[in-house]
């Protein structure tokens, strides 16, 4: 038996019959049994792809695109019917009959699926995605969502799924504030009755969802819900207010 020594000699001894004894009386040391654990599985990117994954399709229609845009996310799911299951986003695909934009689309979606599949914590996207400005100028969605481009919607997109499967959580508004909001809100609408009454030709403007007309968009939630309110700004959506 050849055995290569690695580290330097330092000195050394003749195995001595006695000590060959002792060695052989010994038990063999056994393995410590482990209790059975499950196997955690995380998210990372050497992960087979099952046959089948789980997804939703969203349509986003953008005044920038003549054609809709189809995203559809599907998710993985691991550790399935244990503790630990756990729904992730494992690729993302965009589908249009718009073909001007094909190559960036696709680019985007590469790179995108690539992250989920990296595992770790992928949700920082949406924020990258949603910062993401049109030097064209963005558009507003229904509900007065204010979009500063086409990517950051699809950053939304993105984000309204990762709530969805539970990837992110929207932070609990306190029912204090959202009687704050509506007591807000009812007082401002008492007082634009009011003018509207005196002017009625500024009435039928409103174009966002429940929010007041001529209502600004606030710069915390990117939503057209920012009126005047005693000398203060007030965003009717989240509750935001410029005065503290
Ligand atoms: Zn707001």
């Amino acid at each position: 038996m050849t055995i290569k020594i690695e580290k330097k000699i330092k000195g050394y001894e003749v195995v001595k019959p006695e000590d060959k004894a002792a060695a052989a009386a010994q038990p063999a040391v056994v393995e410590p049994k482990e209790a059975p654990m499950a196997e955690v599985i995380q998210m990372h990117e050497s992960l087979e792809r099952p046959e089948a994954l789980i997804g939703s399709t969203f349509k986003i229609k953008s005044p920038l695109f003549e054609h809709a845009l189809y995203v559809t996310i599907n998710d993985i799911v691991l550790n399935a019917g244990t503790p630990y299951e756990q729904r992730r986003p494992f690729e993302i695909f965009i589908n249009s009959k718009n073909m001007d934009h094909f190559q960036w689309i696709v680019a985007l979606t590469r790179i995108l699926s690539a992250v989920f599949r990296k595992g770790g914590d992928v949700t920082f996207i949406v924020e990258e995605l949603k910062a993401v400005f049109d030097p064209r100028g963005g558009y507003f969605k229904a509900g007065g969502v204010y979009m500063p481009s086409i990517v950051a919607e699809i950053g939304a997109v993105i984000e309204q799924h990762m709530k969805n499967i539970g990837l992110i959580h929207d932070p609990e508004m306190s029912d204090a504030q959202r009687a704050l909001i509506a007591e807000k809100r009812a007082a401002y609408e008492q007082v634009t009755q009011k003018k509207t009454e005196l002017s009625p030709t500024d009435a039928d403007t409103n174009d966002s969802a429940g929010f007041p007309p001529g209502a600004t968009l606030c710069a915390k939630c990117n939503t057209k819900a920012l009126v005047l309110m005693d000398g203060c700004q007030t965003c009717l959506n989240c509750g935001y207010s410029k005065c503290g």
